[in-house]
């Protein structure tokens, strides 16, 4: 008995937010800051910004909500636009780094966290809005915290910029249940409002399979494949979500084929074959007695997905068809899909940590919290009793599983995140109003490294150099390779290395052997045109070559490149053009001469963004990091260098993968007087000394 017109609207109104829209209204008009809490769909993403909207705050300006996760930011907006029967990027739109869904009418602004913390650095009072709603709080992302401080420092005492408004900001901070009480006294014991949420028991198995021996392989794949068809053959109708990771499949072969994690197929898109190929066989007939089950839907649900497929996941499946979803962590609280009755948890999470070992970020997959593991369970929850199947056993929960996640804040890299809060004019970055402390270690690496860029100097101010660089979304050392490109004027050398490394991987890594062996020999041979010896020059012939042709899809699918990743490259590179378009017109930007060849100059300008990543071999196909951690590094077999080790001895690097070695990705051989004047910066500043400038 499904209504012939169905509207979103009138499902919006079974949300347990709704029966709380006047009060709720009511709450945000009284007081600056308000903490509203809730669980997991029972609409505040959806709902309360339409809520404001209809009580007439967007006449003042617009009501911003942030996303720690770029997906979710658009999807949101999708469905927010969908019930307020608008147009996607009219009254209601979304920005997300690259991707700007906005125009002049629109007044419900989803973005991500990172974007808005942008605006603030344009523009403190943030007069463009009346509302700002950070959501997703308790995900604690590295962005939203420091949205949260600055939010508190601009507007908690009404600052100079809070005062040049012509309307008092509106602050409303959502989360779920957790850490409610730390959050609000944080923000000077603002009122909350819980929200009472409904939720249904959930039972908990865990399995025998993953164990505390099991942290290094990749076993959780199949065994999470296992259990998901186990379900499906064995328990009552209601779909499936299971939570994997977006790691890219590593392969332990010895000697490697050419494999290439930043190419290769994740584990997500294998589970999903491995699954299709699973449920393809299933008898339906006879393995499945009493079930109005007859067939599997498999979908998977990662970040970097193209839209439209995303759609399909909040689609209720066909007649007698259960849906699987198979998702990273974004299914856990950022978006709530209908109709899931059973969840299998791999008990895995893709994070990226900062290696102090190693001096950097790195990508790692790690067992998830406890606390994680409810949540994921509690997806099962929501309109009736759930089940949820843990592939690891209790041992792995007891050993292996921290009690909580650590905030972002705690674990990455500051340095882009300094180099913003100095160029707001935070000098005392040390006690800025941190909901947890970083620890000062990592704000002093984060200091060293900003000096090291040239971004701060020795008091550490903000140099005309770091002003330039904080306007650039990307990583300080790919900016400031790409600025001293543009001071030589050969910034179309890099323009577009920095886009292809902005965006997913553009190499395709095929599933099927045969296939990988044409892809292999395709992109190699796509090197070997420029000399086959740089990676990066690689990247900027594949770009050319593919702008240069045709029929740019069809020359991306002879290539095995991934084409929807290319174009958006394209895209990106002419937003980081017209970035620096803008800074070469406004300030008195750099300009320097040179004397040397086309592919030398291309080098020496990777140089001087990367400095930080130069490695020497030592022995063998052994290298040998120079950032004073002296890591030993091995050229991942993705790179058109590996196998010619032998003829190398100085290099420069993108970035790095820690599997059972440390990988090196995107080489390019270099010669040592490029970097002799840069090296010795490394070493040279005692961080105690920024430190106590910090401290000031
Ligand atoms: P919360 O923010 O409290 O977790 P949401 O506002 O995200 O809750 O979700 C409220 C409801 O809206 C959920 O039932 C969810 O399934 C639905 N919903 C959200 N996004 C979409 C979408 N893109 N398509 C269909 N339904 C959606
Ligand atoms: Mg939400």
């Amino acid at each position: 008995s499904t209504p012939t017109r169905w509207n979103p609207k009138d499902e919006a109104k079974h949300l347990p937010i709704y029966r709380h829209k006047t009060k709720l209204i009511r709450a945000v008009k009284d007081d600056t800051f308000l903490l509203v809490t809730g669980e997991t769909g029972s609409g505040k993403t959806t709902q309360l910004p339409q809520y404001l909207h209809e009580a007439g705050f967007s006449r003042n300006g617009k009501i911003g909500i942030t996303q720690p996760r770029r997906v979710a930011a658009i999807t949101v907006a999708q469905r927010v636009a969908q019930e307020m029967q608008c147009t996607l990027g009219r009254e209601v739109g979304y920005q997300v780094r690259f991707d700007d869904c906005t125009s002049q009418d629109t007044v419900v602004k989803y973005m991500t966290d990172g974007c808005l913390l942008r605006e603030v650095l344009a523009d403190p009072a943030l007069s463009q809005y009346s509302v700002i709603i950070l959501d997703e709080v308790h995900e604690r992302s590295l962005n939203t915290d420091i949205l949260l401080g600055l939010l508190k420092k601009i507007f908690f005492n009404q600052s100079k910029a809070a005062k040049q408004r012509s309307h008092p900001l509106k602050v409303v901070v959502m989360s779920a249940t957790l850490e409610s009480d730390k959050i609000s006294a944080f923000l000077g014991n603002c009122p909350v409002f819980a929200i009472p949420g409904r939720v249904f028991p959930v039972t908990c198995t865990f399995g025998f399979a993953v164990g505390p021996k099991d942290l290094e392989s990749t076993g959780y794949v199949k065994e999470v494949v296992k259990v998901a068809l186990d379900v499906h053959t064995s328990e009552m109708a209601g779909d499936i979500l299971v939570f994997l990771t977006v790691q890219t499949e590593i392969c332990h072969v010895n000697p490697p084929p050419l494999f290439s994690p930043p190419t290769g197929r994740s584990v997500i898109e294998r589970a999903c074959d491995l699954l299709f190929e699973k449920a393809e066989s299933i008898d339906y007939r006879y393995d499945v007695e009493d079930q109005t089950v007859e067939g599997l839907l498999i979908l998977p649900l990662y970040g970097s997905m193209p839209t439209e497929q995303q759609r399909q996941i909040f689609q209720p499946p066909p007649p007698r068809i259960r849906k699987c979803v198979v998702a990273t962590n974004i299914a856990a609280t950022s978006l709530t899909i209908n109709g899931i009755k059973y969840i299998v948890d791999s008990g895995f999470v893709k994070q990226l940590n900062h290696n102090s070992r190693v001096g950097m970020d790195v990508l790692e997959v790690v067992p998830i919290s406890k606390s994680e593991a409810q949540q994921r369970a509690g997806r099962a929850g929501r309109t009736s009793t759930g089940k949820c199947f843990r592939i690891y056993n209790k041992e792995f929960w007891e050993k292996c599983m921290p009690e909580y996640t650590v905030p972002e804040i705690q674990r990455t890299s500051l340095t882009a995140v300094i180099l913003t809060l100095k160029c707001l004019g935070v000098h005392d970055v040390i006690r800025f109003p941190y909901l947890d402390c970083p620890e000062e270690r990592f704000i002093l690496e984060a200091l060293k490294q900003l000096y090291q860029f040239d971004a701060i100097d020795r008091k550490g101010s903000v140099t005309k150099l770091g002003e330039l660089m904080v306007e650039f979304p990307l990583h300080p050392g790919l900016t400031r390779a790409l600025l001293k490109a543009a001071s030589f004027g050969c910034q179309d050398l890099l323009l577009p290395v920095a886009a292809m490394l902005s965006v997913e991987n553009i190499f395709i890594r095929p599933g099927k052997p045969e296939n990988q062996k044409e892809a292999e020999e395709k992109h190699k041979g796509l090197a070997a045109k420029t000399g086959g010896m740089n990676d990066f020059a690689t990247l900027l012939s594949v770009f050319q070559s593919c702008k240069d042709s045709e029929r740019p899809s069809a020359w991306c699918k002879d290539n095995w490149i991934h084409w929807r990743a290319l174009k958006s490259s394209f895209n990106v590179e002419t937003q980081l053009r017209d970035i620096l378009f803008r800074l070469q017109q406004k300030r008195d930007f750099p300009k320097e001469t040179h004397d040397c060849n086309k592919s030398e100059l291309f080098r020496r300008c990777l140089c001087s963004g990367y400095f930080t990543n130069v490695a020497r071999r030592s022995f063998g196909k052994v290298f040998c990091t120079m950032d004073g951690h002296g890591s030993m590094v091995h050229i991942h077999p993705s790179s058109s260098l590996f196998d010619q080790e032998g003829e190398l001895d100085w290099i420069v690097f993108h970035d790095v993968l820690v599997t059972s070695r440390m990988y090196i990705r995107t080489v390019c051989p270099i010669r040592y007087e490029w970097v002799k004047d840069l090296l010795p910066k490394l070493h040279e500043v005692d961080v105690y000394e920024l430190s106590s400038v910090a401290r000031e």
